[in-house]
């Protein structure tokens, strides 16, 4: 196992789509466990695998961390799909191990249908509303290239921008290994 860095906002495989996973092999299964002590090393709670440079459909979820949801088990999403979203709206406060240090406001469905395999090539369907919910919809943005400034009103967008460059130039005091420029 090893502690991958982190593609960070500029980086352009986070800008692009994911490539499906045709076979859960040892190579995918070493990845998806890198994926996971990258992330428990940074202190998220999901990641995508273009986030550690890695262009598959992949991302693991582990909301451990947040309180009263420190029993949830780990989850792998390979070729996740979000097939249905509530119509009820939710702003939650977001952040990014790609966009470190940044926060921004982010307004979602506060439920989705995702239907996905897991790690044994089983198709899964299932209902996630609440954190799930978000770090579904932040992670399958990840593997369509999509990143929180793409979903945040212009307005807000304009005022992240000096941030977004300082992220690019990795002008930012972290302690967690991100991508050389
Ligand atoms: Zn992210």
């Amino acid at each position: 196992m090893a502690v991958l860095p982190i593609t960070v906002y500029g980086d352009k495989i986070l800008r692009e789509n994911t490539k499906p996973v045709k076979n859960v092999d040892e190579v995918v299964i070493a990845t998806i466990r890198d994926m996971f002590e990258t992330m428990r090393n940074a202190n998220g709670i999901g990641l995508a695998a273009n986030q550690v440079g890695v262009d598959k459909s992949i991302f693991v979820v582990d909301l451990s961390p947040i309180e009263g949801l420190e029993d949830s088990d780990p989850v792998v999403m390979i070729n996740p799909e979000i097939i249905s979203e509530s119509e009820e709206l939710v702003i939650i406060e977001e952040g990014c191990l790609s966009l470190p240090l940044l926060r921004a406001d982010v307004e979602r469905p506060e439920a989705v249908e995702v239907k996905y395999i897991d790690t044994d090539e089983n198709e899964k369907i299932i209902e996630a509303d609440d954190w799930l919910a978000r770090v579904i919809q932040h992670e399958y943005d990840h593997l369509i290239g999509k990143m929180i400034p793409d979903r945040v009103p212009s307005e807000l967008k304009k005022k992240l921008k000096d941030q977004l460059i300082n992220i690019t130039r990795r002008n930012v005091d972290i302690d967690y290994p991100i991508t050389d420029k």
